[in-house]
């Protein structure tokens, strides 16, 4: 091989290898989908005065708006921006369409113990108490809202024990992103909005194991404890929860970029 050839090659093979390095260090999250639960006829679950559906839906608004205004190069999609209802499986359908790189979606607590408090952010997953499984029951228990709900999903009854099986079926090539940014979450929660915690817990949620992209789906608070349901219904509560989140998201963004 004579010295300009070889010089060439060696160009070839930087030019390859350094292209390489960059198609690595390509992945930008994009896009996020923000799913605030219930809405229109599906109130969700109520305090004293406020609805889950009207809470759910001034955070999930509050929370993009933050992404807007400080991250504008990712897209924010919303499931829903007013006060309609709108199926399970149109809302894991918008964010597959959309090929989020994130599902977020947005509820509020209950329990028949007014006393129970604080924060919940699940990840699909099978449950490892009963609390948890309420919670999952209560929350795919919406479906039941649309005609013919036993066909439409596959036969899937949200009451049913044996339905969740199927969950337990498929493994989830996200969920440790997933639980990545739920820590983040909750963290924030602890930290930024002196939050009780309850931590990072594991159910099937039908509409985040219908997603293709990592998901959580954050119970912000306890409608069913009157403290809770004041600060939840609150400006400032809302606040706090949405840039509370808005942090656990920047962080995710920039750890998934540096890692990918
Ligand atoms: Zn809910």
């Amino acid at each position: 091989m004579n010295n300009i050839s070889f010089k060439f090659l060696l160009i070839a093979i930087t030019l390859l290898s350094s292209s390489a390095l960059v198609a690595q260090h390509e992945y930008r999250l994009k896009t996020i989908v923000i799913d605030a639960g219930h809405g229109g006829k599906d109130p969700g679950t109520r305090g004293k005065t406020a609805r889950e559906k009207d809470v759910a839906l001034k955070i999930a608004l509050k929370f993009g708006e933050l992404v807007e205004k400080n991250i504008p190069d990712v897209k924010v999609v919303y499931t829903r921006k007013d006060d309609r209802y709108l199926p399970l499986d149109e809302r894991a359908a918008i964010a597959n369409k959309n090929k989020a790189d994130l599902f977020i979606c947005i509820h509020a607590n209950a329990n028949n113990n007014p006393a129970a408090y604080g924060t919940e952010t699940y990840v699909m997953g099978l449950h490892k108490d009963e609390g948890n499984m309420d919670v999952a029951k209560r929350e795919n228990s919406v479906i039941t809202y649309d005609e013919n709900y036993k066909e439409r999903y596959e036969g899937f009854d949200p009451k049913d024990p044996e339905s969740y099986i199927l969950f337990s079926l498929t493994l989830s090539a996200y969920k440790e992103s997933s639980l990545i940014f739920a820590q983040k979450i909750e963290s924030q929660f602890k930290s930024r909005a002196g939050r009780h915690s309850r931590g990072v817990k594991q159910a099937g949620f039908w509409v985040l194991w219908r997603t293709a992209m990592p998901s959580v789906l954050i119970e912000t608070g306890f409608l069913s404890n009157e403290k809770e349901e004041g600060y939840l219904k609150g400006e400032e509560g809302q606040d706090l929860i949405a840039s509370g989140i808005y942090r656990a998201f920047k962080e995710y963004k920039t750890q998934v970029e540096a890692i990918n």
